[in-house]
């Protein structure tokens, strides 16, 4: 028996609920098959749950969630479960997960407005594909593409490779469908660029982790496809050299630098080893690499052309030590393998501890110079594994335990490593999770780091949309 908000008493049918609603087929209960949505896609959360539920349309979500709430149930939206911060496993063995894994229909693409509405389990490469089905991009682009729903990509406002030209998830969004925590459907699916009738209640859902209500479809921004790109890979001595590269590089190409990666040596070395079949284009090492890319709308060609010359000046002034330029498709993706590759092969190597960071793009060779100098010292031997979107600020900082110690041993040092790392940054005026979220990873970085004043705006938002604190509880707020 359950006591409703109201006082009410009342039984625990929500199997025979969530069953009506959804149908057999809808419903995952069996042990063996909830362990593929209670472990994280890294296998460092685990959670469990009581059932499974995966809706096909906007108001069965919401019956399910009246359903839960009714009997107090908590409940975990999950979309592709590529997210990185423990987000979407369950910290409650009561919750019921809610997958839009069937949620997947594109319910309009206008091209003349260039916007897109599809429902939230459309994973971001179906999302890309029916973009160019009507010669049109949608630039979100993460390595985990495949798999990552649009609905994830929304509540960790998802960042990746382009964020320098086109902005992340939070910028390309112009309106959700969400279900509130009481289970009533907000319709927010404006295709508009402007709209000044107050407050912008989208943006409080993106970046929300799940924890205020569940969104079920977006209208999303579109672009002209690029009829022409160029992409290197090119050895840089320092951080430092990278940041004057990505200045020069962009004054020379202009908006249509739409990504600038970093990587150190050792990112490399590794993902060598991990993925099978990567090589390397340089015959000699170097100790940093940047992976740079622009797009265009000229005649194919053109921006090799452009790249070349900007390139030749960086070498010109000591900024690129040696350098490729993709001459295929195909070499274009070997290049990108090797910068998308790092995840997975972190993943391989298990042991780092990972940091999201981002601090002022000009500030990025100060934060890694003083991180390594920290960690080197209170750590000796440490390895200091680092790689990201250097144009953004967005670096992933992820030490990895010096060889002779134990990975273990290491991981239980995280709270100390975490607080060298984020210290740096909060001085540096950044920010502890630039595009990953705070999930249960960094729960009490967040309470650390964000003021007292931000903490209890955040905490009357969740009180006003989720007063019993049903909705993905535990996550981004104590
Ligand atoms: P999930 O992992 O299922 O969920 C993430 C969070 O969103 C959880 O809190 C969950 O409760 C909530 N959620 C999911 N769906 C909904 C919904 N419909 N309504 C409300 N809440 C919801 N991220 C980047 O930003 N940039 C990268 O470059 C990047 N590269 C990656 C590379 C790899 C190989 C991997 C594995 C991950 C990478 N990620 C990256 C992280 C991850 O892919 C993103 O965070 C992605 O946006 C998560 O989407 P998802 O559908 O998998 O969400």
């Amino acid at each position: 028996m359950f006591i409703a908000p109201t006082g009410e008493m009342l039984t625990d049918d929500l199997d025979e609920r969530l069953r009506a609603i959804v149908g057999i087929e809808g419903m995952i209960e069996r042990e063996t098959e909830l362990e593929r949505y209670c472990v994280s896609f890294d296998s460092t959360f685990r959670g469990s749950a009581r059932y499974v539920v995966r809706p096909s349309c906007t108001a069965q979500v919401s019956a399910i969630v009246a359903a839960c709430r009714r009997i107090g149930v908590p409940i975990v939206p999950q979309g592709g479960n590529t997210g990185l911060a423990g987000g979407a496993q369950p910290t409650d063995p009561r919750s019921v997960i809610i997958s839009l894994e069937r949620m997947q229909a594109l319910r309009d693409i206008d091209p003349r407005n260039d916007t897109v509405t599809v429902e939230a389990g459309m994973t971001l490469a179906s999302l890309q594909a029916h973009a160019a089905g009507v010669d049109r991009l949608f630039p979100l682009s993460l390595a985990s593409e495949g798999s990552c729903q649009v609905g994830g990509n929304l509540s960790t406002s998802a960042g990746g490779t382009q964020v320098l030209r086109y902005g992340n998830m939070r910028s390309l969004a112009l309106g959700i469908e969400v279900v509130f925590p009481d289970g009533r459907v907000w319709d927010g699916l404006r295709g508009l660029r402007k709209d000044s009738t107050g407050y912008d209640l989208k943006q409080l859902f993106i970046g929300a982790e799940g924890t205020l209500g569940i969104i079920t479809a977006a209208t999303l921004r579109l672009f002209p496809r690029p009829r022409d790109v160029a992409t290197a890979l090119v050895g840089v001595p320092s951080p430092a050299a990278a940041l004057d590269l990505l200045h020069l590089t962009r004054a020379q190409l202009g908006e249509g630098l739409n990504a600038f990666e970093l990587m150190r040596r050792e990112c490399l070395q590794w993902v060598l080893v991990a993925l099978p079949g990567s090589t390397s284009p340089f015959a000699e090492e170097y100790p940093w690499y940047s992976l740079i890319e622009a797009t265009g709308q000229g005649e194919p060609g053109g921006l090799r052309t452009s790249m070349e010359r900007a390139l030749s000046e960086a070498m010109d002034k000591g900024l690129v030590l040696d350098g490729v330029l993709a001459n295929s498709e195909a070499q274009r993706r070997s290049l990108w393998a090797l910068r998308e590759g790092q995840a997975e092969a972190q993943k391989a190597g298990g042991a780092g501890i990972k940091h999201d960071v981002s601090v002022p793009v000009s500030r990025v060779p100060e934060f890694i110079a003083l991180a390594d100098a920290a960690l080197a010292k209170a750590f000796p031997g440490i390895r200091p594994f680092a790689f990201g979107h250097i144009g953004d600020g967005n670096i992933h900082y992820n030490p990895m335990p010096p060889a002779d110690v134990d990975p273990r041993a290491f991981a239980e040092r995280r709270e100390e490593i975490n607080r060298v790392v984020h210290d740096i940054v909060a001085n540096l005026g950044g920010s502890i999770s630039a595009e990953h979220g705070i999930g249960q990873l960094r729960l009490s970085e967040i309470a650390h780091y964000k003021s007292p004043t931000e903490l209890s705006a955040f905490r009357a938002l969740k009180k006003a949309f989720d007063p019993e604190n049903l909705m993905n509880p535990g996550k981004l707020l104590t």
